[in-house]
């Protein structure tokens, strides 16, 4: 990868296998959030720009460069843009780190995971088989799996280069071709993983990123009638409307929208081993992680053991800019920080107790989008703090009675994306995952954002269908069946 020059700083669409401006030039400024300052700029793509990419996908997968591909050819690609994505690993994680404000650690293993959803994905590609029915006599039935055609795919600005892998290596490795709109909060990765898959040897139009707003190159491929399907992760709101473009156009969709994820800890929990565990649940990445485990549901039995030992972790937390490498970093954006703040001063403003707050370190530069981690308890459970994603480093304490009671409130929500339960009652670990309403639960640990293996996604208002593991490459595929007579 051309190593990432001062003087090289405008990010330009990949469409057809080539560089581009948007058709018109436009351009959107890129802020750094560890300082606000402007240090780049994308393209700001229109209709037409996302036009020509649905269009070189459209080529790509009718054509033998990439439509007629075996699986085994599609994978080796997959694995090579895997390698490659390690040989740059640490130019990647200083983009994704000055792009996001993210703490470069975090950094460092979203691009190490970047590269895993290629290696993953690479080696599965030929492992998707179909199967034959036993049907009437003298019949022979295949059902055989297939990739739609051309898949859509819009991301948000959390993770930008892990979401890339995680959307489109499963659809790739299906045979699809893609067009993807990042976030035009944060999208330089995404521009130079694409970058690095045509230096790997995928051929043009296998992969098209369009960059821009959401309302604009956003809704111009959501709508697009020559897409067969759209991958969606973001905000509820926008899920709908990304819903009923698809519906308009009788494609199916996948939709992660975030959730207000449980952590439940029993008087039995070990409190040693769940505490970093939790406490790091809700600051990583600045609580802007779609499974943050948000809502902290202990037993009343230990609320005040848990809540002292809480006030001196979240005292101790320290916030700077990427560069600092603290354990929390700005968030994406002064909207971001501005609604985060609004929900804590309403928060205080409403009496609920602010338990402990993180301390901004006084070299952290000025101007960036810093808000402190913030515990809250006990708060009550109609509280908005409760119920609402906050999208930001907010953790809200809620006593329980019993296991009854706790199963009763970790469902009493809207979303249902992740779960953790803490306990040493293997029975309890059972019933208790089988009644929380969700994707995923996690029994004494809390590895939502690892994981490649492992099946993703929501129910409720976090949405439907499932990215990550083999469940993608079913999510990214129909299947056909074949009907032979042969007599
Ligand atoms: P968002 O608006 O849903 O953005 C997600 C993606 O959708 C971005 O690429 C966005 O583009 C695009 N988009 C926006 N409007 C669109 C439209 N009409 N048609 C097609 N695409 C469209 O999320 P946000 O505004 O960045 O964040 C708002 C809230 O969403 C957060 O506070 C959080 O609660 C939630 N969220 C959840 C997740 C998650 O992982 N589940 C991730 C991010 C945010 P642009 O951003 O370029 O406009
Ligand atoms: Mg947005």
């Amino acid at each position: 990868m051309t190593e990432l020059a001062s003087t090289d700083l405008a990010f330009n669409n990949i469409i057809d296998g080539k560089l581009v401006a948007a058709s018109d030039g436009a351009t959107i400024d890129v802020l750094s959030p560890s300082n606000g300052q402007v240090f780049a700029s994308i393209s700001r793509s229109s209709q037409l720009d996302v036009d020509k990419a649905v269009k070189s996908a459209r080529r790509a997968f009718e054509s033998g460069t990439w439509g007629k591909l075996t699986a085994l050819e599609r994978g080796r690609l997959l694995m090579k843009l895997g390698e490659k994505i390690l040989e740059n690993h640490e130019e990647l994680a200083q983009l994704e780190a000055l792009d996001t404000g993210k703490p470069m650690t975090q950094a460092r293993a979203d691009i190490t995971a970047a590269a895993r959803y290629f290696e993953f994905y690479g080696s599965a590609a030929d492992k998707v088989h179909g199967e034959t029915i036993p049907y009437v006599d003298g019949y022979t039935v295949a059902v055989v799996p297939e990739p739609y055609g051309v898949t859509g795919h819009v991301i948000p600005w959390n993770y930008p280069a892990q979401m890339f892998g995680r959307t489109l290596a499963p659809a790739l490795a299906m045979g699809n071709a893609t067009v993807l709109k990042p976030a035009e909060e944060a999208c330089l990765t995404p521009v130079k993983l694409s970058e690095l898959a045509l230096e790997a040897g995928f051929p043009p139009g296998a992969i098209n990123v369009v960059t821009g707003y959401g309302h604009e190159a956003g809704a111009a491929l959501s709508e697009h009638p020559d897409i067969d399907f759209i991958s969606f992760t973001g905000s509820p709101d926008v899920g709908t409307i990304i819903q009923c473009a698809a519906a308009k156009n009788h494609i199916g969709c996948v939709l992660e929208l975030g959730g207000k994820s449980p952590q439940i800890v029993f008087a039995d929990a070990d409190l040693e081993q769940a505490l970093p565990v939790i406490t790091n649940a809700i600051i990583q990445n600045a609580g802007q992680t779609c499974s943050a485990g948000s809502r902290l549901l202990v037993q009343q039995d230990i609320f005040e053991q848990v809540k002292t030992k809480l006030v001196a972790r979240f005292s101790e937390l320290r916030m700077g800019s990427h560069e600092m490498d603290l354990h929390c970093g700005p968030l994406i954006s002064a909207k971001q920080q501005q609604r985060v703040k609004s929900f804590v001063d309403q928060a205080v403003a409403s009496g609920l107790p602010l338990l402990a707050q993180a301390q901004l370190s006084p070299d952290a530069p000025v101007d960036g989008f810093y808000q402190p981690a913030a515990l809250f308890g006990p708060v009550p459970r109609d509280h908005i703090l409760a119920r609402e994603e906050v999208f930001g480093p907010v953790l809200v304490m809620i006593p329980f009675a019993d296991e009854a009671d706790a199963i009763e409130l970790a469902n009493d929500t809207d979303f249902g994306l992740a779960a953790g339960v803490w306990t040493k009652d293997g029975a309890r670990q059972i019933r208790v995952a089988n009644a929380v309403r969700g994707g995923q639960v996690f029994i004494n640990n809390y590895g939502a954002g690892a994981g490649i293996e492992l099946p993703f996604g929501g129910v409720k208002k976090s949405g439907h269908g499932r990215e990550k593991g083999f469940a993608a490459l079913h999510e990214f595929s129909t299947t056909k069946t074949i009907v032979i007579n042969h007599g």
